[in-house]
């Protein structure tokens, strides 16, 4: 929905709103030296906006630098997916750009009604932490990053094969005096595609003040 919008240009960026009648003076939130925040400024040319798409563009290094100027949404969104060649809209080299985009917008929306300072890293630790959770609840698989050069650890992990695993002890530690403690857990069963949680809060002495349990549907045991 929120693609739809900037491309139709719906998005209400500074500029839009002037163009609406409202009388404001735009000042962009990205740059140190404040310029007019149009839809192509905030997101595609901008310094740093420019930052966030080069960090990510290290998934596609064999597709060429942008740089190209003027009215250049859709070709930025396009950029990776028409250099590699690839039709499947499921493919990384599209769903990074559209969180890219996103990401940016919450960031910009942070900074203007919660005076958060607009931060690129931030920007691209987001990118970064929704992929990672897209490919540890298998919404991501090996077919979607065929092609890329892949800059995460989970992807990383996931075309390696086996990982070495720790044995540690773990044990229940209970909570300060007056404070509860709630653990939760799931589980996924992949043969019957049935699945499970549950939610246990006791004190500090563990006495069981309230336990859950249900069923649900899911496709994984972490989405559990
Ligand atoms: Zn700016």
């Amino acid at each position: 929905m929120f693609l739809w919008r900037l491309l139709a240009n719906r998005i209400p960026v500074d500029v839009k709103l002037q163009w609406r009648g409202i009388s404001l003076a735009s000042k962009c939130k990205c740059c140190e030296k404040p310029g007019v925040e149009t839809r192509l400024h905030l997101f595609v040319n901008g310094s740093a906006t420019r930052r966030v798409w080069q960090h990510l563009a290290r998934w596609f290094p064999q597709v060429p630098v942008f740089d190209e100027e003027g009215e250049n949404i859709e070709l930025r969104l396009k950029w990776w997916q028409r250099n590699m060649g690839i039709r499947s809209q499921h493919h990384l080299c599209v769903i990074i750009p559209c969180l890219i985009l996103w990401h940016i917008w919450t960031e910009r929306n942070e900074n203007v009604h919660r005076d958060k300072n607009f931060e690129v890293e931030d920007i691209i630790k987001r990118v970064n932490s929704q992929l990672r959770n897209l490919v540890l609840t298998k919404l991501i698989g090996q077919d979607q990053w065929k092609g890329c050069c892949p800059m995460l650890d989970v992807v990383i992990d996931t075309c390696g094969g086996a990982r070495k695993r720790k044995v540690g002890r773990v044990e229940w530690r209970p909570p300060d005096p007056l404070w509860v403690k709630l653990n939760v857990d799931g589980a996924f069963i992949q043969a019957t595609q049935n699945a499970g949680g549950g939610g246990i809060v006791r004190n500090h002495e563990g006495e069981i003040l309230v336990a859950f349990a249900t069923g649900f549907k899911c496709r994984s045991g972490l989405e559990a």
